[in-house]
């Protein structure tokens, strides 16, 4: 994978997340262009775009064509939010990173199921996708790509043992993001 990682958690620990939910997700990770960066909100949010080019600038993705070098990469790139936590008024961290650390992965699966489809649409592979009508896209939760990327979640989140898998990893990124706050 190649990740920009724009936070403060440690690389390492961001890898080894985001690799976990690319491999629960069925994709190729080693070549997928990852975007990490900083959000202000309490939960992530993420982004899959397909291509096999993406320029970067300053480990950010660059949409001025002077600015940054074109890198290869396999199938798409994703950018996902790292969320915030905050302290209340009785010294515990809001809201429980632990759920935080379990939606950012959850959000990395469903980033990485869309990847997935990328690679498999350049395999050759016919998939369905939604379609422009009258000039717009259907809601986002009925497209069939998105119906791929949740039911990906579904199955290895709510009824595989993805996040079991990646249990150490998210117990890590809680422990960050609580001392994060606290700093
Ligand atoms: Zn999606």
């Amino acid at each position: 994978m190649k990740l920009h990682n724009n936070t403060t958690i440690d690389d390492d620990l961001v890898r080894r997340l985001i690799t976990k939910a690319g491999r629960a997700a069925g994709a190729r990770t080693n070549g997928v262009v990852v975007f990490v960066n900083q959000g202000s909100g309490y939960r992530s949010s993420g982004v899959a775009h397909r291509c096999d080019m993406v320029r970067i600038y300053n480990g950010k993705r660059s949409r001025r064509a002077s600015r940054g070098r074109w890198n290869r990469t396999d199938g798409g790139y994703f950018v996902i939010r790292m969320p915030r936590t905050a302290i209340d008024g009785t010294g515990n961290p809001f809201p429980d990173p632990v759920d935080q650390a379990t939606n950012f992965f959850r959000v990395a699966v469903h980033e990485f199921a869309h990847i997935r489809d990328y690679q498999s649409i350049r395999a050759g592979e016919r998939l369905d996708w939604s379609r422009k009508i009258n000039g717009r896209r259907p809601a986002h939760s009925v497209r069939p790509e998105e119906e791929r990327a949740f039911a990906t979640v579904a199955e290895c989140c709510d009824h595989g043992d993805a996040e079991t898998r990646a249990c150490h990893e998210i117990v890590d990124l809680a422990i960050a993001l609580e001392e994060k706050a606290r700093a």
